[in-house]
């Protein structure tokens, strides 16, 4: 990462779908917020994606993945996939390839309710929904090891192997209570399947016991993912911190993110501290919406803001945040939200009240 250059640097890659209707919005908030800023951010925009691979076969560049790590301070994503591509093998190497190669083992994911008619669950105000969820991000299940053994016969069995390192782990937790003190948060809850799985998370319980002893501050507390499912639920306000591994992040945070509204609003970072990260919305390519100008931005402008505080422009972050409270206040929304506004309409609202 080049942290210290002239000015901040931004790989923005908008990728495929509506991934290229909210991206520019993302670019447009985010260089009205910081307008007046001594250093500057700089984007470079990259055309990786469908079209680049249908016409040039070509998924990740030669030398990409050194030019993110030694010129880019953070990588701005809009989303991949299209009918066009069967498998959607290119964004299987864009995103895992970057995720994985650039060691990117901190999948933060926030919850936080922005308007208290989003949430399903009734009678919940907007300060009871929100935690932070950590998805260890590049172990687990999602390495990728392996196979069939009688394959396509009546006798046929699949392994898929759960990786978990003792490095790994303790990286992941370690993160987690390292947030929640620089936060001012309180509560750390770890949550695995130890009482099933009984080596894999044998080894996340006794990493969990360790490293909590650094952080006598921070109340920290376990729950099987099961109970962790059930809690999230009945009462949010229980949870500042969760950390777990890689699938049960995966689903937690999904669950989390309906709690907050669905897919159009929820922010997601893939991150290595102090080292080139990368930013994407939860949200997909949305085949089905692309092209339409009705995609909501508001998934990638929250998602701009956590790019924003991780390169230490919490202020202009915080606006970002308070703009996007104030469209679903004053209902300045896409269709998905019950609004009747353009992508690029609530763009340049937020553009025009964060400038
Ligand atoms: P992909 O294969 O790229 O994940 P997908 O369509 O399967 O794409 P998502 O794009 O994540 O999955 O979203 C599922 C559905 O949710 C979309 O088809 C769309 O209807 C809706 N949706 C997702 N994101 C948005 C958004 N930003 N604005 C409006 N609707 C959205």
């Amino acid at each position: 990462m080049r942290n210290g250059g002239p000015a901040a640097r931004i790989a923005v890659l908008p990728g495929d779908g509506i991934g290229k209707e909210v991206t520019p919005e993302s670019v447009k908030v985010i260089r009205a917020a910081t307008m007046s800023a001594r250093r500057p951010l700089e984007f470079v925009e990259l055309d990786w994606g469908a079209d680049k691979y249908l016409r040039e076969g070509v998924t990740l560049p030669a030398g990409a993945v050194e030019m993110l790590r030694d010129e880019f301070d953070a990588i701005l994503f809009g989303a991949l996939g299209d009918p066009r591509v069967p498998g959607n093998q290119h964004a299987a190497d864009i995103l895992l390839g970057l995720r994985f190669k650039l060691d990117l083992y901190v999948n933060a994911r926030p919850v936080e309710l922005f308007h208290n008619r989003l949430t399903p669950l009734r009678d919940r105000k907007e300060e009871d929904v929100k935690f932070m969820v950590f998805r260890e991000n590049t172990e687990g299940l999602y390495v990728g090891v392996g196979g069939f053994f009688k394959k396509d016969t009546a006798d046929e069995i699949a392994v898929q192997e759960d990786v978990n390192s003792r490095k790994g782990v303790e990286r992941i937790i370690r993160h987690a209570f390292d947030y929640a003190r620089k936060q001012g948060l309180k509560r750390v809850c770890m949550s695995d399947k130890s009482n099933a799985m009984t080596f894999a998370h044998d080894l996340w319980q006794r990493v969990f016991k360790e490293v909590r002893q650094e952080y006598t501050d921070i109340e920290s507390r376990h729950l099987y993912i099961d109970t962790l499912a059930m809690e999230v639920v009945r009462d949010p306000r229980q949870f500042d911190v969760i950390v777990t591994c890689n699938l049960f992040g995966d689903i937690i945070s999904d669950l989390g993110a309906q709690l907050a509204g669905g897919l159009g609003l929820a922010p997601s970072g893939n991150i290595h501290p102090g080292k080139t990260s990368l930013f994407e919305p939860v949200h997909g390519s949305a085949p089905n919406i692309a092209g339409k100008g009705i995609a909501n931005p508001l998934g990638s402008v929250l998602t701009s803001a956590m790019m924003l505080e991780f390169l230490g422009w919490k202020q202009e972050a915080e606006k970002l945040r308070a703009a996007t409270r104030a469209a679903l206040r004053e209902n300045f929304v896409t269709p998905d939200l019950g609004g009747d506004r353009k992508t690029m309409e609530v763009g340049d609202w937020i553009a025009a009240r964060v400038g």
